[in-house]
């Protein structure tokens, strides 16, 4: 096994354990360059088994265009080496002024406020993806327990963990709890204004 996930209550992402058999690395899905291992990075994950007999296995896991974000502070469980969560696929990514954001990825910081935000949520685009004029744009639904005061503390809160985690301060819209259309089956992020 290369990877196990992670026994504490809170999704924190897969272990990563398998260095004796792989080479984990991501890379850059436009550059093809190497993506440095720190807390936070994303890339798509590249992986190189270090054993002919794994490669079987192992290359057919690994050779899909997944994003990997990797965490490379202590888990909250005790497991010291770095960990990673499947956070897209390539072409998913947005560029925010050279810097590429995932969907998926926007979608994990509006999950770490469950208490506050009710998860629904909207990406605006005014033109066709990648490219995204700086700010990015989000409608992001409060929960019922969020009054207007509490609404700029919280809009900073959000903006100050995705500069931390995806290196983007987006400009937020806020919207009341079940404003946005839930779908039935996967919920689309994306609101395109350019298209009529
Ligand atoms: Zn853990």
């Amino acid at each position: 096994m290369n990877m196990a996930p992670c026994d504490h209550p809170v999704y924190q992402g897969m272990h990563w354990i398998a260095d004796d058999y792989a080479y984990y690395e991501l890379v850059d899905p436009e550059k093809k360059k190497p993506v440095p291992i720190e807390h936070g990075a994303t890339g798509i994950m590249v992986g190189t088994s270090l054993h002919p007999e794994a490669a079987v296995w192992f290359d057919m896991r690994f050779t899909m265009m997944d994003i990997h974000q990797v965490f490379t502070e202590p888990c909250p469980c005790g497991f010291s080496g770095f960990r990673y969560k499947i956070i897209g696929r390539a072409d998913d990514m947005l560029k925010v002024k050279g810097v590429p954001v995932y969907p998926a990825a926007i979608e994990g910081v509006i999950h770490s406020f469950p208490d506050k935000l009710t998860g629904a949520f909207r990406i605006v685009l005014d033109e066709p993806p990648p490219r995204v004029v700086p700010p990015i744009k989000l409608k992001i639904e409060h929960s019922s327990a969020v009054g207007e005061a509490d609404l700029p503390g919280l809009e900073r809160d959000i903006q100050e963990k995705m500069h931390q985690l995806l290196k983007i301060r987006p400009a937020i819209t806020w919207l009341k709890p079940d404003t946005l259309e839930r779908a039935v089956k996967k919920t689309q992020l994306i609101e395109k204004t350019y298209e009529p």
